[in-house]
């Protein structure tokens, strides 16, 4: 994630207090490029952050940056800052509201700031790898594109950090495309140039389209001219009209071309049709189910009437065998034995 221009001049004014110092010499521990000269120095934001922890980010920062300095023409001009965050409770007032619910990190452009917040990586159980690469991309690209970095429409930005990083934010996926592609409800690349959807469900559309258009982009005529177009942009060259001038396509042939990719090549369909079989094998199989269980309910009917009916049976023939003993018992008290027998005790 970053944060536009007009969210760092409210930082400006408002200071983020609570931050240590921005002198590159107080930070915690340093990130160096292969040269030995300092670029990203890695320092505790707020709360506590054990030293392995700092030590494992540095390892991550100085390796996402000897990956990605050659990709945007070498080491960053401007020395910037990865602060890490205990957790989000402990985030500065001034900065707090930036960090959005499913996303561990972001990044205050011209602020050349980085935030990372250890418990939400761990919570959200998010790549480390890829949250560093995704948040360098932002710092790297913004310095690529000076003096006008801030022209740099967002959905480029959130879709070459997701792309570089490997890895999606808020779980974006292309699958959930699909059916967007087919209902022509995609989200306008205009409307996703300054800012993105606040509500969520939008938001995970934005970072998905933008991650997968992007890719198509790189994939198909590679970074490079993706690149140029960035550095191209100015105040009378918008980012999309140098796009338009490197790809010699128009905005509508470039993103025609790139659902038809969605729809035929990229494999989305078929992966959310295997993901609807199992759901759609249910309903199918719900009919048999329904069946089978109302025929074991009918037999458990049949099986206790029959039941009724044996016991019935078996108390009828007791109290027949009842009433032909006491008739047997009626007879011989009627008959004494020829013997005498014992008397009878007498009756009072
Ligand atoms: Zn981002």
């Amino acid at each position: 994630m970053f944060l536009p221009l007009i969210s760092v001049l409210v930082l400006l004014v408002a200071g983020l207090g609570g931050l240590p110092p921005q002198d590159p010499g107080t930070g915690s521990a340093s990130a160096t490029t292969a040269s030995d000269a300092k670029v990203a120095s890695i320092v505790v934001g707020s709360g506590t952050v054990e030293k392995a922890l700092m030590d494992r980010f540095e390892a991550e920062v100085r390796a996402g940056l000897e990956v990605l300095a050659p990709v945007f023409g070498g080491r960053p001009k401007q020395p910037f800052f990865v602060f890490l965050h205990e957790d989000r409770d402990g985030l500065p007032a001034a900065i707090a509201p930036h960090l959005h619910e499913d996303s561990p990190a972001f990044a205050l452009l011209g602020q050349h700031q980085i935030h990372i917040v250890v418990g939400e990586v761990r919570r959200l159980g998010s790549n480390v790898r890829g949250v560093v690469v995704h948040e360098l991309v932002h710092e790297l690209l913004h310095q690529y594109a000076e003096p006008h970095g801030r022209l740099i429409p967002r959905w480029f930005h959130e879709g070459l950090a997701q792309h570089l990083a490997g890895d999606t934010y808020l779980g974006a996926r292309e699958d959930d495309l699909v059916w967007r592609v087919g209902t022509r409800r995609l989200l306008p690349f205009g409307d996703l140039r300054e800012s993105f959807p606040r509500d969520s469900d939008r938001l995970r559309v934005a970072y998905a389209q933008s991650y997968s258009y992007v890719s198509w982009l790189a994939n198909e005529f590679g970074l490079e001219p993706l690149l140029r177009a960035a550095r191209a942009a100015d105040r009378r060259t918008s980012f999309e009209a140098a796009l338009v001038g490197r790809l010699d396509r128009t905005s509508l042939e470039l993103e025609e071309a790139w659902e038809r990719h969605l729809l035929h090549g990229s494999g989305a369909p078929w992966r959310v049709l295997l993901d609807s079989c199992f759901s759609l094998s249910l309903l199918a199989v719900l009919p048999l189910l329904v069946m089978a269980l109302m025929r074991r309910l009918q037999a458990e009917e049949r099986a206790a009437r029959r039941l009724a009916q044996l016991e019935q049976q078996a108390q009828a023939a007791a109290a027949a065998a009842a009433a032909a003993a006491q008739l047997d018992s009626a007879d011989a008290d009627a008959v004494p034995d020829s013997d005498g027998g014992p008397a009878p005790p007498p009756a009072i």
